[in-house]
């Protein structure tokens, strides 16, 4: 089969296209010929060096299939499924493997390439909106990225719990589709806290949702109103420095949190519970997933830049 093989950390031309073996699925685990691949940020801090993987490395944790082969063991799953996961290895590839409790059947009426492009920025969107942070109806809260893969779904998701959500992107056609996810107002980074603190009556948010980092830290801290919370879960501009935790004081009794997607579906009725909702808004029209850009997985270096230099929307995928 063909696979993107990283031999070294570097830029986004160390991913090659190369001939690899087909995974042999273990016991437990389900073999499947991948129909696409969704394409995530962490790839690329994978990719770089700045999260560390051993090489060769082949990137990708969500994908989209027909079941090719089960393993040992393995209950519920039958050859020639549509299955999804976001919690894969190697699925820049035409087939992997993955545990069979990390994956989903994808219900009828969701096409394969929706259903990789849901999973991983899905499932993030999902606790972040209601369990890394709980705000309430009638809370506003400042989403960065308001146009990106998990900004347009964590949004509607927001806006679904009767949240007013702020968004900030940086370009007119970003701002629209922002808008388009519900977002009450769209602003740009540029003077963003003093933006949110007029649009709140001077109050500021409840919640900061930031997957930007280094360039909106400061700021968001400073939107926030008085024992508000910052979910800090991401880092597209790079990582945020160390802090004085006397900031959180001098905010107003502020709290933030760093969570990360795999502490929140602890349990397989964690993971099928969020899976249920979000397929569940797909199927009532409250939830749309947006696809941006397609990519032949040959061209897997070509969707790292383009993610890397804000010029995407909603989800990247690669096709094999
Ligand atoms: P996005 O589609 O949101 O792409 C990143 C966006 O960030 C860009 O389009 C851009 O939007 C904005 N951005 C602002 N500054 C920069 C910069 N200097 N370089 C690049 N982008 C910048 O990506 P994802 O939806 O895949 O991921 C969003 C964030 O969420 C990432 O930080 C990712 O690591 C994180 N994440 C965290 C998870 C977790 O569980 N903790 C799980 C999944 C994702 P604009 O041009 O409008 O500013």
């Amino acid at each position: 089969m063909r696979a993107i093989v990283a031999e070294r950390a570097g830029g986004p031309e160390v991913l090659e296209l190369r001939e690899a073996p087909v995974p042999e699925p273990a016991a437990g685990q389900l073999l499947v010929e991948t129909a696409a691949t969704g394409v995530n940020f962490i790839e690329t801090y994978q990719r770089s060096g700045a999260y560390r993987v051993s090489f060769p490395f082949t990137p990708g944790a969500e994908a989209s299939g027909r079941v090719v082969a089960v393993g040992e063991g393995v209950e519920g799953f039958a050859v020639g499924e549509l299955i999804t996961t976001a919690e894969a290895r190697a699925t820049y590839a035409e087939r992997f493997a993955v545990r069979a409790e990390r994956a989903v059947h994808v219900p009828d009426g969701i096409a394969a390439d929706t259903a990789a492009a849901l999973p991983l920025q899905g499932l993030t969107a999902h606790y972040l909106a209601v369990s890394a942070a709980q705000p309430q109806p009638g809370d506003t809260v400042l989403v960065h990225a308001g146009a990106g893969g998990v900004g347009l779904l964590l949004t509607q998701l927001l806006v679904r719990r009767g949240v007013r959500v702020v968004t900030t992107a940086s370009t007119p056609e970003k701002r629209e589709l922002s808008r388009g996810a519900g977002a009450d107002e769209v602003i740009d980074y540029g003077g963003f806290a003093e933006r949110v603190r007029e649009l709140t009556g001077g109050e500021g948010v409840a919640v900061v949702y930031d997957g930007v980092g280094r360039q909106t830290f400061d700021g968001s801290l400073q939107a926030l109103r008085v024992r508000g919370e910052l979910v800090l879960f991401g880092a597209a501009s790079g990582p945020v420095p160390p802090f004085d935790l006397q900031r959180l004081n001098a905010g107003g009794s502020l709290s933030v949190t760093r969570p990360s997607m795999g502490h929140f579906l602890r349990t397989p009725e964690e993971r099928a519970g969020r899976y249920r909702e979000l397929f569940e808004a797909i199927a009532d029209g409250g939830l749309d997933v947006r696809i941006g850009a397609r990519f032949p997985l040959a061209e897997a270096a070509e969707a790292h830049t383009a993610l890397e230099s804000r010029a995407t929307t909603g989800k990247v995928i690669l096709e094999p």
